[in-house]
């Protein structure tokens, strides 16, 4: 059969609360045109993040009851631990309360002043925790990803010419290579197998410690048994295992592909770091066992990650953004080729050529968005990267609408109504208008920022 169907039945449903469009825009403008600021009630289709957002199974929820509160030993901690080493095969597993804790984790021990961190490219909260440490998070994608509208399909690459010469040049500064799978920054796009053995190779080569942030692990596994030669017979745990076995650690945030609400882990093979991990989580975090988490929450994670890497799941979930994605490509919407895993990108820049970058196309299409058919979805662009430490303010490289999709949470139905929307959109395109921003605060300024329309 054609269809991809949801390959779930619902048995528990949570309601969507129907406003009008007028409704719509008397909430925006009380929001100061930040989508942050709505009450999320208020929104009804919420595609802000992928993150912590993910519907549990039956069988989580009926793990969570089963949760083994003990502050040392919990049983519960077990089956967590047996779980990711048997997808990852590291030797120590710590559990954290987010990704970025363990990034937090992982950076105070092994960045100083000085430093630099090489990536495909790093996801914010990575580079935040490395720049505090003092060191600098260095981007090194292959130039395919750098283009909205080429297809190529593993642009979350890394330029392996490009980090072999980083090593070569800033060997002694660097501690450790990290890859981002898939490459969220980079607009969910999938990084190779190949392409991860070349980078952990090289690291080796020159001596350096391989990291994965494996965030969104078994979208990229799905991403090369569809596309990359030679993986298209093997199971998904295999090319998962394939992944990891080249690296020396990884970071995680169990709340994409882990299906959880919250939680994360750091995952190291190197004993000595180990203890120190687990010495810092002691004063940050909790105790190894727990790491931050209820002993119900490492429960949800382990049964999550039974079912993350179920193929009629995985194709059902990087289809329902490819099928968004051509739906909008042919009507002439200029989006991001291929579609990653996790989310749509809208090129807004393209979109609304008569919205200047300094008048915030993203930002203006993520707004229309949300009044034209109670869509949410987030800016990536001059709003988010366009003010600079000294104050002043440029265009960032692009500017994009990222429409992040839940896991398990919508359906065909609601991906038919978005397209529609932007049918809508597209016969009005020339009436949006930019904005402008009347408060900011000094970083971070798109979470709070209050907007006026021009
Ligand atoms: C979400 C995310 C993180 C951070 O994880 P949190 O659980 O939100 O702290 C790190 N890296 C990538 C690629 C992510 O998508």
């Amino acid at each position: 059969m054609k269809t991809i169907i949801e390959p779930f039945r619902i048995k528990s449903v949570e309601p969507i609360r129907m406003t009008s469009r007028a409704e719509r825009e008397e909430m925006l403008a009380a929001a100061q045109f930040n989508l942050f600021k709505l009450h999320a009630d208020d929104v009804l289709i919420d595609l802000l993040t992928d993150s912590g957002t993910s519907a549990m199974s039956a069988a989580q929820w009926g793990a969570i009851m089963t949760g083994d509160e003990s502050y040392a030993g919990a049983k519960s901690f077990y089956k967590f631990e047996a779980a990711v080493g048997d997808l990852t095969g590291f030797r120590h597993i710590i559990p954290t309360h987010q990704g970025r804790a363990a990034e937090h984790l992982l950076f105070t021990l092994i960045a100083k002043p000085g430093h630099a961190i090489p990536s495909n490219t790093h996801f914010d909260t990575t580079r935040g925790n490395i720049e505090a440490a003092g060191a600098e998070a260095i981007d090194l994608p292959i130039p395919e990803g750098r283009q909205p509208s080429l297809e190529h399909p593993f642009k979350g690459n890394i330029d392996l010419g490009a980090l072999d010469a980083f090593l070569s040049e800033h060997g002694e500064r660097t501690p450790a290579v990290m890859m981002t799978i898939t490459n969220n920054a980079g607009g969910g796009q999938p990084v190779s197998l190949e392409n991860i053995r070349g980078a952990a190779e090289i690291a080796k080569t020159h001596g350096k410690p391989f990291y994965i942030d494996g965030c969104r692990f078994a979208e990229n596994a799905w991403f090369n048994k569809l596309r990359e030669e030679g993986q298209g017979n093997r199971g998904i745990k295999d090319i998962v295992r394939d992944t990891f076995a080249v690296a020396d650690g990884m970071t995680m945030s169990a709340k994409k592909d882990a299906f959880a609400n919250i939680g994360g882990w750091l995952a190291l093979n190197d004993d000595a770091l180990a203890e120190a991990a687990r010495t810092r989580l002691i004063q940050t975090e909790g105790f190894p066992t727990y790491g931050g988490l209820a002993g119900r929450d490492l429960e949800a994670i382990a049964q999550g990650l039974e079912e993350i890497i179920d193929e009629d799941y995985l194709r059902y979930r990087v289809r329902t953004n490819a099928y968004i994605t051509e739906r909008l490509d042919a009507m002439g919407v200029p989006v991001v080729k291929p579609a990653g895993g996790h989310a749509v990108f809208i090129d807004a820049r393209a979109f609304l050529p008569h919205i200047s970058p300094l008048e915030y196309p993203g930002h203006a299409l993520a707004c229309a968005l949300y009044e034209e058919g109670g869509i949410r979805g987030c800016e990536i662009g001059t709003v988010m990267f366009g003010r600079k430490p000294d104050g002043s303010e440029a265009p960032a490289a692009m500017d994009l609408v990222r429409l992040a999709m839940p896991r398990r949470v919508y359906t065909q139905s609601h991906a038919d109504y978005i397209v529609e929307v932007f049918a809508e959109l597209t016969t009005k395109k020339d009436d949006i208008r930019g904005l402008k921003i009347v408060r900011e605060p000094p970083m971070m300024r798109h979470f709070t920022a209050a907007f006026e329309r021009l």
